[in-house]
């Protein structure tokens, strides 16, 4: 019985690393692109704007869509070119002058090796999850430490604070102390676990979605927040939140941390606390 079962998870876990083998041999078809120090940057700069790109799109079309404005969060706020193109401009400059030297050095030292195999999903999923589960408790360690220590915040934390209304390109405009804290935690939990090059590949596409996701300033019924039950996941409406009120909600996508220590608000907060100012403003 025992004999069976394994053989059957065995055959499970093989049928599902088949799911994955074709597009892990598409590939490896193109492996001295994957391996170079280009593709790092590369891949990292296409995704991120990739994803900013429609929000962008949005916002230009919200001041015409009424409908668009139901679902954000600061309806009357559109982001100008002004504050776009420095946003762009910060995020390509320092991909050039920081992620790819890293990148390069990293590869000098030991270059890339592609296994044949591709990952069983399961392995995948679960190491994807673990891996933002990890994140996400560094940077919320990295967050409050940066928000409870004045001179932190001013020297390093004080930039991403810099577009209270926050909008998709606005996600990685940082100094380079959080852009390095943010890629060695990044780095570290795929380390840790030694995760296939596709499951790490996978992790940063996610990772990359879910924070502008939390800058785009919408909240739409498909957005991640509303789709994880229990409250156990934050995302756009409590970084929203964080960026306007500065001293709530720190981690970046789960609720457990801040609700442990005290910091969680949820967005129907800042409903109530407009009616009270709106109450207030009536009485007067
Ligand atoms: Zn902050
Ligand atoms: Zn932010």
């Amino acid at each position: 019985m025992g004999y069976h079962n394994r053989s059957e998870l065995q055959d499970l876990g093989c049928s599902s690393q088949l799911l994955l083998q074709p597009l892990w041999d598409t590939m490896r078809t193109r492996e001295a692109f994957a391996r170079s120090p280009f593709f790092p940057v590369i891949f990292s700069i296409i995704t991120y704007v990739g994803f900013c790109l429609p929000f962008v799109v949005l916002d230009v079309l919200c001041p015409w869509v009424p409908l668009l404005r139901r679902y954000k969060i600061h309806p009357d706020f559109s982001p100008s070119a002004r504050q776009l193109l420095p946003c762009l401009g910060q995020t390509l400059y320092q991909h050039l002058v920081f992620v790819f030297p890293v990148t390069l050095l990293h590869w000098a030292r030991s270059p890339a090796l592609l296994p044949q195999e591709a990952p069983e999903l399961l392995q995948l999923l679960s190491h994807v999850l673990i891996c933002l589960l990890l994140f996400d408790t560094e940077i919320f360690a990295w967050h409050l430490l940066h928000h409870k220590v004045p001179w932190l915040y001013r020297t390093f934390h004080k930039v991403h604070h810099q577009n209270a209304s926050s909008f998709a390109l606005a996600t990685q405009y940082m100094s380079i102390w959080e852009l390095f804290s943010l890629t060695f935690f990044d780095v570290l939990n795929v380390a840790i676990l030694q995760c296939h090059p596709l499951t790490i590949l996978t992790f940063h596409v996610v990772n990359i979605w879910l924070s502008v996701e939390d800058h785009s300033g919408y909240d739409f019924p498909w957005s991640t927040h509303r789709l994880v039950p229990f409250g156990w996941y934050g995302g756009v409406a409590h970084h929203d939140l964080h960026h306007s009120q500065f001293n709530c909600n720190f981690a970046p996508y789960f609720t457990h941390w801040d609700k442990m220590l005290g910091t969680l608000r949820s967005a129907d907060s800042r409903e109530l606390c407009a009616s009270h100012l709106n109450l207030e403003k009536k009485q007067t």
